[in-house]
């Protein structure tokens, strides 16, 4: 990577996202608002779809709600991590509790977001992924960097709640786990 370590990440690069939802209107309002910003989005309503079309593209980002009809968000996201699928994740939950967010994390979830939340909420949610994957990057690169190597250590942090790469030492984005 040449990419300087506090280069922003390009506001006007268009993403590849997919959108699990099975509230139709909720999952179009989505599809909407992540389009308006310049994306290009794709919807699935089940998790059974929503796997099959996360496994046949390539996908930058994946907008997963995890109560869904048939396997649920959360067999989704821990089907795309054993197969070792590395796409960002953002999860919708209703659910307030705190064990299902650690559940999401834990099954390799980058971020969340409560519902109801707003679209621009959504979007600057997205965006924050772009530049946590530059950073990570770039991590790679100038490791002995200060600003480079504390974001290595943020990252970790959080790829650390992930039971299932820690124990299988996956690298992932340049982060060895052993
Ligand atoms: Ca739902």
């Amino acid at each position: 990577m040449t990419t300087a370590p506090n280069a922003p990440a390009n506001p006007k690069a268009s993403r590849k996202i997919l959108v699990v939802e099975d509230e139709e209107a909720l999952a179009l309002g989505i599809r909407d608002a992540i389009e308006h910003a310049g994306h290009a989005v794709s919807v699935a309503l089940d998790g059974d779809a929503a796997l099959e079309i996360a496994q046949g593209g390539d996908f930058d980002l994946i907008v997963l709600d995890l109560m869904l009809p048939g396997q649920s968000g959360l067999d989704v996201l821990r089907k795309l991590r054993d197969n070792q699928h590395t796409v960002r994740v953002l999860v919708l939950t209703a659910l307030a509790d705190e064990e299902d967010l650690i559940r999401g994390f834990e099954a390799g979830a980058d971020d969340y977001m409560k519902k109801p939340f707003s679209p621009r909420e959504l979007l600057a949610r997205i965006e924050a992924q772009w530049r946590a994957r530059a950073r990570s990057s770039c991590a790679r690169g100038v490791s002995r960097d200060i600003d480079a190597a504390d974001s290595t250590r943020r990252f970790v942090m959080i790829r650390d709640a992930r039971g299932a790469n820690a124990r299988n030492g996956t690298k992932r984005n340049g982060i060895d786990y052993t």
